[in-house]
């Protein structure tokens, strides 16, 4: 049997490690605890890839450390530019997995989507990530790796602490954060820590489906915002459209938020409603969701839907969205219907990953006619 190359083992990657993890790392290494915290900014404060610029630890350490570790990033395997300025990174892992990170830039802030599992077990009707399957979930170090690669894009480093273009976080991209919930955690702790990436957690949003019992767990222990996919005001539609919804239905969903740690008047909860034309856009389910509301503080993100190729649903009329907003809006709540970024780079909601499956589906052609 033949013997490994050792030299073809990649040497363990630093970036993407937490504070424990590095500390851990740096004490088993014999290196003494305050490395692990020079080491720490290096790389999450500079966005060092090269041990060779961190020039504040001594050479002899330098080179033992590019001996034995990596500062390794995901490739990027595309990276598109949409005429409104969204940005999309399609990221591929060493396993060959994919996923993609979208940077909307707008004028007051700048917002990173990042995905949490490759592919989706959740099987939304209306959502394009749900018609594949999940490939796995994404590691705490792929989590902040999307921010890492971001930053690089955007020359943001030294992580700046005024002007910058990744003000904002939101877990909205592929996969279920809640199904992912202990990488997630670990990831954000690292994305929110004040001397290294330094996103606070008041400006970080994790999107579910209703994952109702790790709800109350985020809040309390993240401290992060809560944006929930409800998309419809009853059981029967909502069972359609989610079905997670039959196992987590919209009472005790609701439930869950109105008792969300942190909750407050100042820091709302979104409810994400995607506009399906017929389905679940009358003045009735308006009228009903500010009833389901009260008493929860709240506000509503009206989303067009966003079609797909083979996509069951049509988007509402531009009137009956509009129609919808305005109930929503008289009631208290805002209500902003939602401008789709980036659809000519495929990066709006729920689109992601389609474009890499089509090509590699059209590569697969070929050869499947040999
Ligand atoms: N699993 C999480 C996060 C990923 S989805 C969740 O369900 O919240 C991010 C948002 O995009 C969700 O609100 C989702 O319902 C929405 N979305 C998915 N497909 C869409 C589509 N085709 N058009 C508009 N919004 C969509």
């Amino acid at each position: 049997m033949a013997t490994p190359n050792p030299s073809a083992v990649p040497r363990p990657n630093l970036v993407g490690l937490g504070r424990t993890a590095l500390a851990a790392e740096m004490t088993a290494f014999g290196a003494e605890p305050f490395r692990a915290r020079q080491l720490w900014h290096w790389i999450y404060h500079r966005g060092a890839t090269d041990f060779a610029a961190m020039t504040s630890l001594s050479k002899a350490f330098r080179e033992r450390l590019a001996a034995r570790y990596a500062l390794r990033r995901p490739a990027v395997s595309r990276a598109l530019t949409s005429i409104d300025g969204t940005r999309k990174w399609l990221l591929r892992f060493p396993d060959g997995q994919e996923v993609e990170t979208v940077h909307i830039p707008e004028e007051e802030r700048g917002t990173l989507c990042v995905s949490s599992q490759v592919g989706c077990t959740l099987t939304c009707s209306f959502c394009h990530t749900g018609t594949q399957r999940l490939v796995r979930n994404l590691g705490a170090a792929e989590i902040v790796a999307q921010v890492m690669i971001a930053r690089d894009a955007l020359g943001e480093w030294p992580s700046p602490q005024a002007d910058r273009q990744v003000t904002n976080i939101v877990l909205m991209g592929m996969g279920e954060p809640l199904f992912n919930y202990e990488n997630v955690a670990e990831a954000l702790k690292t994305v929110m820590d004040p001397e290294g990436l330094s996103i606070s957690r008041r400006k970080i949003t994790l999107s579910t489906a209703g994952v109702v019992p790790m709800i109350r767990r985020c809040g309390a222990e993240l401290g992060v915002n809560l944006a929930v996919s409800l998309h419809a005001v009853r059981d029967d539609v909502r069972d359609r459209l989610v079905p997670l919804n039959r196992k987590y239905p919209i009472a005790e969903l609701i439930e869950a938020c109105r008792t969300y740690p942190g909750a407050s008047n100042a820091r709302r909860i979104t409810f994400e409603y995607v506009m399906l034309k017929g389905v679940n856009d009358t003045p009735a389910d308006a009228r009903e969701l500010v009833r389901l509301l009260a008493g929860t503080p709240a506000k509503v993100n009206l989303i067009p839907f966003n079609p797909w190729p083979g996509a069951p649903y049509e988007c509402s009329p531009d009137a009956a969205i509009a129609a919808f907003s305005d109930i929503v809006f008289a009631a208290g709540y805002s209500a902003p219907v939602r401008t789709p970024r980036g659809r000519d780079i495929l990066a709006a909601c729920g689109q992601l990953k389609s474009a890499s499956v089509r090509l590699r589906k059209s590569k697969d052609e070929p050869l499947s006619a040999d």
